[in-house]
């Protein structure tokens, strides 16, 4: 790795854009040390922005300090502290940039804010040992295929509007399902598809590169409202149908980047079916499939260490005086110097 490089070169990755507050531990050569998540499971309803910050706040001394302990370093070991920037939820954001700045000033190290996007793909990068990848991005804030081009992943295609994880997160609530044994919607969805097998037509709505995905969601609402296919099927149908959408776009992806990757990451890619599906398309393509390993699919810490890392040994830096969070920071706008 060329570039800058501190004496005790650890950094520790602060991630707070939603749901999950986490603190990972990466060395300068991407040895993963620790990465300690702990989610807030809203008692009802979807996540309240300002609720999931108060946990964040809560929990944030604990997790800290449990990190610290899995990786064995102290706080002098630290040279650089690394959190996500944006795009995310407001209040939780802050919550995650206030501890960082916090902690960089008291040490008296560099902070880098990343781009939880490209902190995404980076950590699918390292650990499922993928070089230049079309990448599909699924999770509960964010449906995107990128690919890297001329300095920046560009965005190849992207839901029009809500995200996959949400699509089947809003469905499984409204089917009254419970998140049992600390799985995460999508997974008990994934279970109860496992156990359909009657596709029943639902909207396919892919426009362009881009996919939509609110009238599937609606018209699966509405099927098993209706009471007459099992709960079952219904996931099943509803499984098929988005996971189809979204690797047609993928594929489509690859065939024009004609790249031999092809990554899956974010929450989403924990999906037995989904993979199987990407991981067949890309063998038709004679390209390599790439699942992020499950503790890293989901948003983690470990992904913004390892990702503040490579900005920081590529010159970004983000004095405490300009770090104000970005809520909608794209992912095409982030120059990815280390990729040239
Ligand atoms: P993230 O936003 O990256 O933290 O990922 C959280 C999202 O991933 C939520 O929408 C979850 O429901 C979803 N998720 C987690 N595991 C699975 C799974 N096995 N199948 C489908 N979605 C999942
Ligand atoms: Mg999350």
């Amino acid at each position: 790795m060329k570039g800058k490089k501190p004496t005790g070169a650890y950094c520790l990755g602060i991630e707070s854009t939603a749901d999950d507050f986490s603190v990972g531990l990466s060395s300068f050569d991407g040895e993963i040390l620790a990465n300690v998540v702990d989610a807030y499971v809203p008692p009802e309803g979807g996540i309240h922005p300002r609720e999931a910050a108060r946990h964040h706040a809560e929990v944030a001394g604990m997790v800290l300090e449990a990190a610290l302990k899995t990786s064995g370093l102290g706080p002098k070991d630290l040279s650089l502290i690394a959190f996500s920037l944006g795009p995310g939820l407001g209040p939780c954001l802050r919550t995650g940039a206030t501890v960082a700045r916090g902690l960089a000033s008291y040490l008296h190290v560099p902070l880098v804010g990343v781009n939880h996007c490209v902190a995404h793909i980076e950590i699918g990068k390292l650990e499922a040992a993928a070089k230049d990848p079309v990448t599909l991005y699924v999770s509960g804030g964010n449906t995107i295929v990128a690919a890297y081009d001329s300095g920046r992943y560009r965005v190849f295609g992207e839901t029009l509007d809500i995200a996959l994880g949400n699509c089947l997160d809003v469905f499984a609530r409204e089917a009254g399902l419970r998140q049992k044994l600390g799985l995460p919607f999508g997974a008990v969805v994934e279970r109860l598809a496992g156990e359909g097998g009657e596709l029943i037509s639902l909207p396919y709505s892919v426009k362009g590169m881009d996919l939509s995905l609110s009238g599937l969601l609606t018209a699966a609402v509405c099927l098993m409202r209706s009471g007459r296919h099992r709960l079952e099927d219904v996931c099943y149908s509803l499984q098929e149908t988005a996971f189809s959408m979204v690797t047609e776009v993928t594929e489509r992806a690859l065939a024009h980047t004609e790249k031999d990757e092809v990554l899956l990451t974010g929450g989403v890619a924990a999906n037995k079916r989904l993979q199987m599906m990407i991981g067949s398309m890309a063998k038709d393509h004679d390209a390599s499939f790439k699942p992020v390993p499950g503790r890293f699919a989901i948003d983690n810490g470990a992904m913004v260490a390892w990702t503040g890392v490579l900005a920081y040994t590529h010159g970004v830096e983000t004095p405490v005086e300009s770090s104000a969070v970005k809520l909608r920071w794209r992912l095409d706008e982030v120059e990815i110097p280390w990729m040239q």
